[in-house]
């Protein structure tokens, strides 16, 4: 089946599907994750599989290039249950036999056994959440697991064919200092995976954290404390610089890759391409129209999709192009100033002459073959370049 590339390029969409449980709620965690139990897992997973058919009749004639299996803790399922969701995605849309499939995963839910099952129902990505490789700051962030069982996963994930690996890590942790990090990323990158995503702890509210750390006036005597901004800022550094030295490209703001191993799915979001959620919680963006699935359980499961999809909002012009520049400059290739010009019949300077000078002469933003990107220096302050480009 040949297609133009512009053609299949169109054609293109991209599966969500969330798995909202976990075994427990990590202190730091603002997810839509909780425990279940066995009878409500039963029931969501009915409904997840109907959603799942009724959404491929709407999609017929795309082509799904990626499938992403996040939460919670995908992995706290039996494999037959995983491997059952994932059969119905591939029997009811049509999936490129070179999709990208990822699956989440944490440590203390995936045996050798699950995973090789996994592996050859065809996840061929696994993310798993590790966070730190010290065993105090895991306990401090609530996690269930230790350094050496996340070892024993990742060593089970390679075992079953897993050769696209992605590890979280986390900085900015209580109580983590400089050292305490740079010895995190020296155990992470003797492993070699494929792809590292590092981002820093934000104080989310209606955590655990945000009540011992959200509010600075709060006692939090006998708390491990927060790095201070400065060292945030140099941890921010140095994982730049070791997994630059070890061969990781930074291709967004907090995710590395070796070559040709970027995730394709969490690009697509930062490019704005069509994908679907299914699911508790899921978000969707189908050719500019947003919605979100309902977090109520009970609606979930008793609701028509029309009772349980939320918040369907026709994106303005404005808010499209708002988008745009704030996902494309998280990507380090930037926004192509041409398709810019296509998509939206203006350029990008004459949009925002004032922001573009501004940051372009500060060093902030470059323009280089044909595209606007952010600089190593505007970088560290892309949220506040970013949110200039809003209207
Ligand atoms: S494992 Fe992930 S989703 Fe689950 S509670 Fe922890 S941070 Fe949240």
């Amino acid at each position: 089946m040949k297609k133009s590339k512009g053609c299949r390029e169109q054609r293109q969409l991209s599966i969500y599907v969330h798995i909202p449980f976990c075994l427990q709620k990590c202190h730091y965690c603002d997810f839509l994750s909780f425990r279940v139990s066995e009878d409500e897992k039963k029931q969501y997973l009915m409904k997840l599989q109907d959603e799942i058919v009724f959404f491929a009749c709407k999609y017929k004639g795309e082509i799904v290039t990626t499938i992403f299996f996040g939460g919670g803790t995908p992995t706290i399922l039996k494999e037959e249950e995983l491997n059952d969701l994932l059969l119905t995605v591939k029997e009811s849309f049509t999936v490129a036999e070179d999709a990208e499939i990822t699956i989440e995963a944490n440590p203390g839910t995936i045996s050798r056994q699950k995973l090789k099952c996994l592996r050859s129902a065809g996840f061929n990505r696994i993310s798993i959440g590790l966070q730190s490789a010290q065993d105090k700051e895991l306990i401090e962030l609530g996690r269930v697991h230790t350094y050496a069982e996340f070892m024993e996963g990742f060593r089970a994930a390679r075992e079953a064919g897993f050769d696209n690996i992605n590890i979280d890590l986390m900085s900015a942790l209580p109580g983590q200092t400089m050292e305490s990090y740079g010895e995190t990323l020296t155990s992470v990158l003797a492993l070699r995976p494929e792809h590292i995503s590092a981002y820093s702890l934000i104080i989310e509210e209606g955590t655990l954290f945000w009540g011992r750390y959200g509010d600075t006036t709060l006692h939090t005597e006998g708390y491990p404390l927060l790095p201070s901004e400065d060292e945030e800022r140099l941890m921010y550094q140095r994982t730049e610089d070791m997994l630059s030295k070890a061969g990781y490209e930074r291709y967004e703001i907090s995710n590395y890759a070796r070559k040709g191993k970027e995730c394709r799915h969490n690009s697509r979001y930062w490019q704005r391409k069509n994908y679907i959620g299914l699911g508790l919680g899921s978000s969707s963006c189908y050719d500019n129209v947003r919605w979100k699935n309902t977090d109520k359980m009970t609606l979930y499961l008793t609701g028509s999709p029309e009772q349980y999809q939320m918040e369907k909002t026709c994106l303005t012009r404005e808010e499209q192009i708002e988008e745009t520049l704030f996902l494309g400059l998280r990507l380090m290739e930037g926004v192509c100033l041409e398709e810019f010009l296509e998509k939206f019949g203006k350029n990008i300077h004459e949009m925002y002459p004032d922001v573009i000078d501004k940051y372009v002469s500060n060093g902030c933003l470059v323009i280089k073959d044909g595209r606007l990107k952010l600089s190593k220096l505007g970088i560290d302050v892309s949220n506040l370049v970013m949110s200039e480009f809003l209207f």
